[in-house]
């Protein structure tokens, strides 16, 4: 089989979508399943789907298009503003896009005028994060601008958190976010049919104990492909962390000496290798490298030291017994990590639990971690 590759494990991506739409659910918070750090694989935004997201989403035009491609016909956003020069295909295959710039919206207007048509316009609001967004003190003077613009409807307003600055979904800042969509309704009349809260860091504060106010959607991507609270990095209780694998492959297993002086030529790789502390026996070379992934992403095989990556050569020390050249390793990604490997077309992804026929395994857990083959 081919390697490196990435294994996804389709039925805990559907379970991990199905728990936390069972828990947002009560509290009055519909899930939109996010697909951009898989590229808008059909088969992942299906197990999102049938484990009740509602829709989806994707911040880049191409994904959503490899979507349709793959024949998925459920309503999808992008939700990143689009580029004025994509606002035709915007238009043909989203439903909705997420907006800050009034000169976007107007073209998106016309694009969806001239394929008879009218295009859901949700705004984005800045809330701290610094990153895309309109200020809430235009949000009204804006609304009612779209508001007036044939072609496009008001569909609703959505924040986003902890993107370019560590910016937490705090209870206050969500409440003010509450009141802003309740002013917006006060001063232009519309009914807003979306209210969407933010991304996998506003699950803590979902979970809680308050109320949700008017939020009544979060984008998530993380949380569902990971299991994972991304501020924290912490696990979400009952959800699988191990949906994604990436294996690579041994091209060279050898006893070398203890570890000789290394004069670094870039000081900036120095973060990079991290010295094996005791034990380690072995140094093995895997076809894996800084062009394949976040290196720094990946977690270690149980008994294993990253000691260093180049563009195509991952270098890890092990206590374990000499692995045989040809076998395999498995790692576990983080989002960057996934991401990035996702997004090369020479990594294979390999579907494993696929198909209607479901079955839950029984073989979960920590301990598969290193499988040496
Ligand atoms: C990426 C993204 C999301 C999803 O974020 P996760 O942390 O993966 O849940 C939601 N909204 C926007 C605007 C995004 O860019």
């Amino acid at each position: 089989m081919s390697s490196p590759r990435i294994e996804v494990d389709l039925s805990k991506i559907h379970r991990n979508t199905q728990t936390i739409v069972r828990r947002l659910g009560p509290r009055g918070i519909g899930v939109t399943g996010v697909t951009k750090a898989v590229c808008g694989h059909s088969a992942i935004a299906q197990a999102m789907l049938e484990g009740g997201a509602a829709g989806l989403a994707d911040a880049r035009l191409s994904n959503v298009e490899t979507l349709r491609k793959a024949g998925i016909t459920c309503p999808v956003t992008l939700i990143r503003t689009p580029m004025l020069s994509q606002v035709d295909q915007v238009v043909q295959v989203c439903e909705a896009s997420y907006n800050t710039e009034i000169a976007v919206i107007a073209a998106l207007a016309s694009a969806a005028i001239s394929k008879d048509r009218v295009h859901d316009v949700i705004l984005m609001v800045e809330m701290g994060d610094q990153r895309d967004g309109i200020l809430p003190e235009n949000l009204a003077d804006i609304a009612q601008q779209v508001m007036k613009i044939p072609g496009v409807a008001l569909k609703g307003i959505g924040a986003n958190f902890a993107c370019l600055n560590d910016v937490s979904p705090t209870a206050p800042k969500m409440a003010a976010f509450s009141a802003l969509a309740n002013e917006i309704e006060g001063t232009c009349g519309p009914f807003l049919k979306i209210v969407s809260g933010g991304n996998s860091a506003n699950l803590p504060w979902a979970f809680g104990e308050r109320s949700t106010g008017r939020i009544n959607d979060l984008r998530l991507g993380e949380a569902i492909l990971l299991g994972v609270e991304p501020v924290s990095g912490d696990q979400i209780d009952g959800m699988h962390t191990d949906a994604f694998t990436l294996v690579a492959e041994v091209i060279e297993t050898d006893t070398k000496p203890a570890p000789f002086p290394i004069t670094l030529v870039d000081p900036t790789l120095a973060r990079l290798r991290i010295e094996p502390t005791s034990g380690v026996s072995t140094r093995l070379i895997l076809a894996l490298g800084h062009q394949d992934t976040d290196i720094l992403g990946l977690s270690m095989p149980a008994g294993s030291t990253l000691i260093g990556a180049t563009s195509d050569h991952l270098v890890i020390g092990t206590n374990r017994p000499r692995p045989n050249l040809g076998s395999e390793l498995r790692f576990q990604m983080n989002y960057k990590a996934l991401m990035l490997a996702m997004a090369l077309p020479d990594i294979a992804v390999k579907l494993i639990n696929d198909g209607t026929s479901r079955q839950p395994r029984h073989t979960q857990g920590k301990s598969e971690h290193l499988t040496l083959v």
